[in-house]
């Protein structure tokens, strides 16, 4: 049994005895009763009073009142108990604190905002980056804060989304380009994490790529075109010695190919360079697109052995840029033909899905590609077999040049394939360019 409560009984019996004891010495057995029981009740009084006391002085900081007994016992268990909250309090404390001071280092600026997009706490790179102070703007809505369209649009679009990204001019500076990340988290996902940092060097680096790429494409545009005429001259002179027919055809083989390269950069730098807005573009009728680039397939293709099948709604037309929809078209098909032995078939297919896009399928039985490559063939100078596409008179950019057009469009780029099988490539544009 407890001590606490044996100790108890002990009280309780000497009480017990004083009350026989006076009783019998006095004979009044109702003060030996009520004397007793009345210092008893006083004790206990005064071992509650010292108790509340203590806890009310903070019961930690404060030694622990002296009581015995069952009093003695709830003081210390009271006393453990408040020790070791303390402790985990002070814990707790020093980890926000941790946490607190980890996050404020961050150089990204980091908002926490509530599910009405009210900020409930920013770090120290809110205000360079983003201009939030986290003093002055607690509570206010984001949006009030940052009036940029695309990023008013980023908070109301898709709620259900886990994250959403973009990239926009420096609600602080304009001419520098922030990247803000909006990440959906807690329980139900209704809290929201808004992150920001200035990628203006990054922005500026690219832009010196893309015009350096430009450039120099430019600059060796012209000299190519004077030796490759001069080569074109020297093989079909009739004087050109045998021995040296062989390395002038090389030669204006290659200078050939170093024009594709230099045409096909140019055009990727021309796409990257000019944005092109929802609604921009022409009436493009791709049906008789696709039917010009068959035509000229089965009239000038390899050896003339392939077989290109149209299967092509020919009401389903695209508010698109013609010369690109072109590119686009030209390209698959260009690869479909060049990645299939002689004798195959290509399948063209131009449909609207049940999405309500316009869609083109260009499926071959060639030689296909590796799963491993499937992710890489749309990157630049991305070649599987540089052997096959240099013969081809590939320049590893054609699918770059698709992808960037489609994705300048608003659609997107499937590759499927099974090595050995062949490949399908669909190129869709949005139910928003669709004209029937
Ligand atoms: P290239 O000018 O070399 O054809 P692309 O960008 O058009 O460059 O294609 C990149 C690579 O993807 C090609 O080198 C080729 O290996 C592969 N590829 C593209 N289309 C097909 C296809 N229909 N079948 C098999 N491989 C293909």
């Amino acid at each position: 049994m407890n001590n606490a409560i044996s100790y108890e009984r002990w009280r309780l019996l000497l009480m017990l005895v004083s009350i026989v004891a006076i009783g019998l010495l006095t004979d009044n057995w109702i003060v030996a009763i009520l004397l007793p029981s009345a210092l008893y009740i006083i004790w206990s009084f005064y071992q509650l009073y010292a108790l509340e006391r203590w806890l009310r002085k903070g019961a930690v900081k404060k030694k622990a009142p002296d009581s015995g007994g069952a009093w003695g016992e709830i003081v210390q268990h009271i006393y453990r108990r408040q020790l070791a909250a303390a402790k985990s309090k002070k814990r707790l404390s020093s980890m926000l604190t941790r946490f607190n001071t980890t996050i404020s280092a961050l150089p990204d600026a980091t908002v926490i905002l509530n599910p009405s997009f009210e900020i409930e706490w920013a770090n120290k790179a809110a205000r360079e980056v983003l201009g939030i102070d986290r003093r002055r703007d607690i509570g206010q809505r984001i949006d009030n804060l940052i009036r940029n369209p695309d990023f008013q649009r980023l908070l109301n679009k898709k709620r259900n989304k886990k994250q959403k990204n973009l990239e926009m001019p420096s609600p602080l500076n304009p001419a520098d380009t922030i990247s803000v990340r909006l990440v959906r988290y807690g329980k139900g996902s209704d809290q929201y994490l808004l992150l920001a940092r200035d990628i203006s060097e990054r922005i500026e680096a690219q832009k010196t790529r893309k015009a350096f790429i430009a450039n120099a494409s430019h600059e060796l545009r012209t000299p190519l075109t004077v030796i490759s005429g001069y080569l074109e001259i020297m093989q079909s002179a009739p004087e050109l010695c045998e021995e040296m027919q062989e390395p002038v055809r090389a030669a204006a083989e290659q200078a050939h190919r170093m024009q594709q390269i230099i045409i096909h950069l140019l055009e990727l730098s021309r796409l990257e360079s000019a944005e092109l807005a929802e609604s921009e573009g022409e009436r493009v009728d791709v049906p008789e697109i696709l039917s010009n680039i068959s035509s000229t397939f089965s009239l000038a293709g390899d050896d003339g052995s392939h077989m290109i099948n149209l299967d092509v709604d020919p009401a389903l037309h695209l508010l698109a840029k013609e010369e690109e929809v072109h590119s686009v078209c030209l390209n698959l098909i260009n690869n479909a033909v060049k990645y299939t032995p002689p004798g195959s078939t290509v399948d063209v297919r131009w449909y609207q899905n049940s999405m309500g896009q316009a869609c083109l399928d260009v499926e071959d039985d060639g030689y296909g590609i590796a799963p491993e490559h499937l992710a890489h063939v749309t990157e630049r100078f991305y070649r599987i077999d540089d052997g096959r596409s240099s013969e081809t008179g590939g320049t590893g950019l054609g699918l770059a040049i698709v992808k960037h057009i489609l994705t300048r469009h608003g659609g997107w780029l499937w590759v499927d394939s099974t090595l050995g099988e062949g490949a399908t490539f669909r190129a869709c544009f949005p139910k928003s360019r669709v004209l029937s």
